[in-house]
């Protein structure tokens, strides 16, 4: 079979949406063959922390991705084929311990874990041979679990995680003295999660009682309301945007949050305008927790105006001043673009979203619009001020100038009065400004001045090049025509 170039890449996309949060390759492989394409909020918050150590105390319904979340967490820090399980998930039901073990197995295709559901109400003895056998993980209901330790059949003492899954489910089924009886036969210094779809009191003093400092995290619907947000689009070339974007940080001083499309992008974009002593900071998926979460805490402070972020960084993002979001690339989903534009706009605000749009991407523009029945209005870059330089100098970006065949037109000043035809100019230009001949299109001979397209590849030479030429004593001038 053969992988074609472009799906190649897509499938690699999709993996390093997951490993921007930290989940290893080989786990994010197996999510990539699930048909999962990028993380969802709950795995977007818990896995950083949980793959760094930190007790979990987290809200979250079935159908958030909880499992996915606490699965990445379980086999990205737990050994393979050990024998002796390392990790235990206890959950309300036969069914969910079922679900769970399906699911962790599938995630270990290819880091090898193996995970056993144990549950009452079917034949111990299956089970019981199964665990004799070995795993790494148990997904189990609390009375089976305990039935298993009791009998010596199952050894907990070398857990190293646990996971409470519906927390709340089970403490409303009366399972908190099973509970309590397998905590206490695990060693207890141990990395312990705990998932709740409530956060009522019983749960609380179970997440108090036996976490460390638990880190608590709560994923809310995120409904966006793009009603309060201006949308505007600036037509720049790759060369250009950083121009452009200094230009607004310069006059419209906006509290900023700008999305770049890769990791690689974001950290150029933050050394290149720290260069420039914007108080900026970023934000990526490659960044250690703490350094996020500090990141984050400036940028909802005073001290920081900008803050540059990959998509999957910024998910869920919650900050009610931001004015502006900026598109730095413009993303290719309209899901991408209404999540990015709703990190403003909020608390009942009004915001502004500003997305760069390169000459191959205005049809998105179109589509966008239509897609959320919303205008998205042409801006021009903003003036800048009498007398004040621009901190990036814009520069040709002939990418952007060039028609559907890659022409720029250039105004030379030679012609009729020089004694030039279309064939003796195309000559001398070539010759002059080191031109392949295919790369010169159409010549309009003027008197004083012709009008001569070149293939964009070849703008520098044009102006550069010829200009150093010279026909008999004449200087060559070369201006590139802009429209
Ligand atoms: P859960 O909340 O764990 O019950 O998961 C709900 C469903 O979402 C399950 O069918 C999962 O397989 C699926 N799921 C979990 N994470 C993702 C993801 N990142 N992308 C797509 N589907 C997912």
């Amino acid at each position: 079979m053969s992988v074609t170039g472009s799906c190649f890449r897509s499938v690699i996309d999709m993996i390093s949406n997951f490993t921007e949060i930290g989940i290893p390759e080989d786990i994010a492989k197996a999510m990539d063959d699930m048909g999962w394409s990028e993380p969802t909020p709950i795995q977007v918050s818990a896995v950083p922390m949980g793959l760094e150590g930190f007790d979990m105390f987290a809200q979250a319904q079935t159908g958030t991705g909880k499992t996915g979340a606490y699965g990445s967490i379980v086999l990205g820090t737990i050994p393979a084929q050990k024998k002796v399980p390392s990790a235990i998930i206890l959950v309300p039901t036969r069914e969910l311990a079922n679900q769970v073990a399906g699911e962790l197995t599938k995630l270990s295709k290819y880091t090898n874990h193996v995970t056993l559901p144990i549950y009452g109400g079917a034949s111990i003895e299956g089970q019981i041979k199964k665990l004799q056998k070995g795993c790494d993980i148990v997904a189990g209901t609390p009375g089976r679990v305990r039935d298993m330790v009791t009998r010596g059949i199952l050894n907990l003492t070398e857990i190293t995680t646990m996971v409470l899954d519906e927390a709340d489910r089970m403490l409303d089924m009366g399972f908190i003295e099973d509970i309590e009886y397998i905590l206490k036969a695990m060693p207890s210094k141990r990395h312990t999660l705990l998932f709740s779809a409530t956060m009522q009191e019983n749960v609380k003093q179970l997440a108090y009682d036996y976490m460390t400092m638990p880190k608590e995290i709560s994923v809310s619907q995120d409904e966006v309301v793009l009603d309060n947000i201006k949308q505007y689009y600036i037509s720049v070339g790759r060369r250009n945007k950083s121009w452009a974007l200094c230009r607004i940080l310069d006059i419209d001083k906006p509290k900023a949050l700008i999305f770049c499309q890769t990791k690689k992008m974001v950290d150029v974009l933050e050394e290149r305008l720290k260069a420039l002593d914007y108080k900026i900071e970023a934000i990526h998926g490659d960044m250690p927790q703490f350094k996020r979460e500090r990141v984050l805490k400036d940028f909802k402070g005073e001290g920081v105006d900008v803050l540059i972020a990959t998509d999957v960084a910024a998910r869920g993002l919650d900050i009610d001043d931001i004015t502006y979001v900026i598109n730095y690339d413009m993303p290719d989903d309209i899901d991408t673009y209404i999540h990015r534009i709703g990190r403003t706009g909020r608390a009942g605000k009004e915001g502004i979203a500003v997305s760069f749009v390169t000459s191959e991407e205005k049809h998105l523009v179109k589509e966008f619009e239509m897609r959320t029945g919303m205008d998205i209005q042409k801006r021009d870059v903003p003036e800048a001020e009498e007398g004040t330089k621009d901190t990036i100098r814009k520069v040709v970006d002939y990418d952007q100038i060039s028609d559907v065949f890659g022409m720029c037109k250039f105004e030379v000043n030679l012609g009729k009065n020089d004694g030039f035809k279309k064939v003796s100019l195309a000559d001398f230009i070539i010759r002059n400004a080191r031109l392949r001949d295919v790369a010169i299109g159409k010549i309009q001979i003027g008197d004083d001045s012709s009008i001569v397209e070149v293939h964009k590849d070849f703008g520098n030479r044009m102006t550069m090049d010829l200009t150093k030429a010279k026909f008999k004593s004449k200087k060559i001038m070369v201006r590139v025509i802009q429209d």
